[in-house]
């Protein structure tokens, strides 16, 4: 018989879901925990919504789509210019709601609110990008030209990773081209994503533009079922951005997934092996190693990788891990105790499977006995026939493997399910342009080892790591978040008809 524990945390402060413009009271019984990774301690609770709470978010997104689309585009883009005003005024505020949720350091949330607002800054255009063409005189008295019409009521589905960058690669495109938002974020770090909506709200963003809605698959299954939803844009794991695509197209959605990643960075026996030992350490213990474009795989060409090791081994004794609070961390908690053992699972295969292992971070105790920490791993000779180099790890485990030329290393790459992130680290300009020319990872780094695109520029993936055609954010995401429309139209003085004709009408 199963035996009944009281939820100790069930009187807890609760979030609300945000619809219409405001928090929606949820019952205790229908939310789970909030933990910080860094303690251990639920300090709260994040509603689980369902089908109900997307009827209503979405009912609520349609009544003010009319209203939002006709708005004219300066004083759209002048609650945008609010917006962005108000985020950057809340930058701190926001960085320790990621550090509190997710665990990375006060410093690394910063900098992903800093980014967060670059894409703000592109919304902020746009009268600009939503401009469209003109062809006058295409025929006798005939005009031509383009409109780009929002689609309606659009969803965004966003990991755990980055509370707010990610959120902010989507919903401000989506709003700027005249669609309104229901958006359902991860509901492990909660606390930046409602301020974000707060937020948008003090900006006088009308009530309905932005809803929210917690909860998890499904509240996932409610937007992708639902027949108002026109467009979805996924973030998050391979398995969930393959069926949201597939279900949401199937239901004639536009939908684009961006999806898990495996990251290589390519390093030639000329590069200066300070930088590359320096980017490896950053790029693949950054964030504990949750980041998507994090490099977790440093090829080694020629003799790269015994004169890297040294470099990287006496970087790593030098790392700090705490509470991502505390100043000096280098690197914070795993974000739930779950991913944590996964992670330990994932460096037991890899010594199983016969990877060297030259660091063990399974060993590591934190400063708190009841928060997720793990020290980072760093395996050698890991080669492609092994699940380590084959699927996403997620953590703070960095694998090094051996290619004899710059050929091979580029064949290693290019040959990986997952296509999302890549980097080569040379100082010969000619590898370098083989390298971006030959590559069929879409996102390139030179000497640059998280090669996360500037705001205003599109975010891509291909392979396994992207599902539809267009990329987030930029001109794609204009382009994916709006409808073309075509007009052909002529004014014909009166009386100036031509006789009736069934033939197909030519441009004089
Ligand atoms: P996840 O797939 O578990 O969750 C993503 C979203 O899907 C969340 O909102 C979650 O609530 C929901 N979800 C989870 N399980 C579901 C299910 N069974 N059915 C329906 N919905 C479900 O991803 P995560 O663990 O939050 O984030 C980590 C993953 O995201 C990694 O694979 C990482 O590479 C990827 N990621 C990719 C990018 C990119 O741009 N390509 C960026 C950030 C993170």
């Amino acid at each position: 018989m199963a035996i009944e524990t009281p939820d100790k945390t069930a009187a807890l402060p609760i979030m609300s879901h945000w619809i219409n413009g405001k928090a929606v009271e949820v019952l205790p019984e229908n939310t789970g925990p909030i933990t910080n990774p860094a303690t251990g301690k639920v300090f709260g609770r994040v509603p689980r919504g369902g089908v109900a709470e997307v009827d209503q978010a979405v009912e609520a997104a349609k009544a003010a789509f009319p209203a939002w689309r006709d708005m004219p585009l300066i004083a759209r883009s002048n609650i945008f210019f609010a917006f962005r005003g108000l985020m950057y005024e809340h930058r701190e505020e926001l960085a320790r709601l990621i550090t509190r949720d997710h665990g990375k350091t006060f410093p690394d949330a910063l900098g992903e609110v800093l980014r967060a607002i670059e894409t703000i800054d592109f919304a902020c255009a746009l009268p600009f990008h939503l401009s469209g063409m003109m062809s006058p005189n295409v025929s006798t008295k005939v005009d031509a030209f383009t409109l780009r019409a929002p689609l309606g009521v659009v969803a965004a589905i966003t990991p755990f990773n980055f509370p707010v960058m990610v959120p902010a690669w989507i919903y401000p495109i989506a709003l700027m081209c005249g669609n309104t938002v229901v958006f359902k974020p991860s509901s492990h770090t909660p606390g930046a994503t409602q301020l974000q909506a707060e937020l948008w709200t003090r900006a006088g963003g009308p009530d309905g533009t932005f809803n929210i809605v917690y909860g998890g698959r499904e509240a996932v299954r409610a937007i992708v079922e639902h027949k108002d939803v026109r467009a979805i844009q996924f973030v998050g794991s391979t398995a969930v951005g393959r069926y949201v695509y597939e279900e949401g197209t199937k239901r004639g959605k536009r939908v684009g997934s961006f999806t898990s990643a495996k990251n290589a960075m390519l390093v030639l026996p000329d590069a200066d092996m300070d930088l590359a030992a320096d980017a490896a350490v950053a790029s693949g213990y950054g964030s504990a190693g949750e980041r998507c474009m994090a490099q977790t795989m440093l090829i080694a060409v020629g003799d790269t990788g015994e004169r890297l090791k040294p470099k990287i081994m006496e970087r790593i004794a030098r790392l700090k891990i705490g509470d991502g609070m505390e100043p000096g961390t280098d690197m914070g908690p795993i974000y739930t105790a779950e991913h944590r053992e996964s992670v330990v699972k994932w460096i037991d295969t890899g010594e199983a499977e016969g990877a060297e292992l030259l660091v063990d971070g399974r060993t590591f105790k934190g400063p708190n006995p009841d928060g997720f920490f793990l020290g980072v791993t760093l395996f050698d000779h890991v080669t492609p026939a092994m699940k380590i180099y084959q699927e996403e790890i997620f953590g703070p485990v960095l694998s090094i493997v051996y290619a004899n030329t710059f050929d091979e290393g580029l064949k290693l790459i290019n040959d990986h399910k997952y296509a999302n992130g890549t980097a080569v680290f040379t100082t010969n300009g000619g590898a370098a342009r083989r390298f971006k020319m030959e590559v069929e990872v879409p996102m390139i780094g030179v000497n640059v080892p998280i090669p996360v695109p500037v705001g205003y520029m599109a975010f891509s993936g291909a392979k396994d790591s992207s599902f539809g055609d267009l990329a987030m954010r930029g001109e794609d995401g204009v382009r994916f978040f709006t409808q073309q429309k075509l007009v052909t139209e002529r004014w014909p003085e009166p009386g100036t008809q031509g006789p009736l004709s069934l033939v197909f009408p030519g441009n004089s």
